[in-house]
């Protein structure tokens, strides 16, 4: 490999970062071993950490109702074709139930920006699951909401919370966006969530319309100076009737150099082989996972609603139960050695 390229990757494993020009040389870079190299190093660091265990987040879809528009998503309000579902309360601690028994100690709870769901029906249902399962963590995927709500679903137990920054160029945050969503708040709503407590995770789409090399530059620094406990990154994948709907899908090569730069970057961070990574590609969470990633978010939503939570076109949804899609998951595992474990799979401090 190039030398200039091969003491980029060492730097950026001893001090964590790199300067905006080293990052994009090592995005850009036309090298054949960088991404092995990259991957090798990754899985080193995320050893030391976290060993080869593989922690598993249940996911449940628990409502398709939004009141945003996000132009690149698959549940967006003006989506004409989406039969809307919310599940019940029951439905949801019925999930996390079954859950439990396949060894999931971790239930995330995403959905669109549904008013349904205000704070009183989002604490009770929170408050429920903890009941239920004291021993597990409730990670929450609603959004943006106000500080105060933030603080309400904290107190009500609510352990983690994803809400990906998008990008961190402001102008792209526009062009994906309608004029009612700006990228300050967003920032705001992910700084709240950090000072409240949250294990916080933040993230973006890899090749989303109109993303440059120079904007994930940016997403790299802003994640270096944001520090969250988690990073959620996949490809950019178009769904239907959105107004992107035939934009070019995102590179699952590069997402998967992204994780092990990432990796490089935060070294305990918690870090997801992500759906739309296992969906742009058969093997993608096996690959995800050997460049550097330790999460992978089985769904455990009722079987007849998950085909309702498109997010974009054929998002993987196979149909089992989430009993059988849960073993093939350990075997897949086992085959690259690693090992799904009944955790909670917290965050470690450095
Ligand atoms: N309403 C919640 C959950 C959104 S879905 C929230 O606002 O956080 C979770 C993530 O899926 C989004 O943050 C987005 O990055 C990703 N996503 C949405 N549409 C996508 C698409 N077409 N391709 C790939 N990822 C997509």
């Amino acid at each position: 490999m190039n030398s200039q390229i091969k003491r980029l990757v060492q730097l950026l494993e001893e001090t964590h970062g790199l300067s905006d020009e080293q990052f994009a040389l090592l995005l850009t870079a036309e090298d054949d071993q960088l991404s092995a190299c990259l991957s090798e190093r990754a899985r080193a660091v995320r050893e030391k950490y976290y060993g080869r265990s593989v922690y598993i987040r249940g996911l449940i879809e628990f409502t398709n109702y939004c009141k945003n528009d996000c132009f690149y998503c698959g549940i967006r309000k003006s989506q004409p074709s989406v039969s809307r579902y919310r599940l019940t309360e029951e439905q949801i601690l019925q999930c996390c139930a079954v859950g439990y028994r396949l060894g999931f100690r971790t239930f995330v709870l995403q959905g669109g920006e549904d008013p349904y769901w205000n704070d009183d029906r989002l604490c009770g249902l929170v408050a429920a699951v903890k009941t239920g399962h004291p021993d597990c963590a409730v990670t929450l995927s609603v959004g943006e909401r106000s500080r105060e709500s933030y603080q309400k679903l904290f107190d009500a137990g609510a352990d983690r919370y994803l809400l990906r920054h998008e990008t961190a160029d402001p102008a792209h945050y526009r062009s994906l966006h309608p004029e009612e969503m700006d990228a300050a708040n967003r920032l705001r709503c992910l700084n709240a969530l950090k000072e409240i407590g949250y294990q916080t995770g933040c993230g973006f789409m890899v090749g989303s319309p109109g993303q440059t090399i120079g904007h994930i530059v940016k997403d790299l620094q802003f994640i270096r100076q944001f520090r969250p406990q988690m990073v959620g990154i996949g490809p950019f994948i178009p769904a239907a009737g959105t107004p992107f709907e035939s934009q070019p899908k995102g590179s699952s090569e590069l997402t998967i150099k992204l994780l092990s730069m990432i990796r490089l970057m935060l070294p305990s961070v918690l870090l997801p082989a992500t759906t739309a990574l296992g969906t742009a590609e058969k093997d993608g969470r096996e690959r995800g996972i050997q460049a550097g990633a330790n999460v992978i978010m089985p769904n455990l939503s009722p079987a007849d609603v998950r085909q309702k939570y498109q997010l974009y076109n054929d998002k993987l949804s196979t149909g089992e139960e989430a009993a059988e899609s849960v073993a093939k998951l350990r075997s897949s595992m086992e085959k690259i050695g690693y090992n799904v474990v009944t955790d909670r799979g917290d965050y470690l401090t450095e």
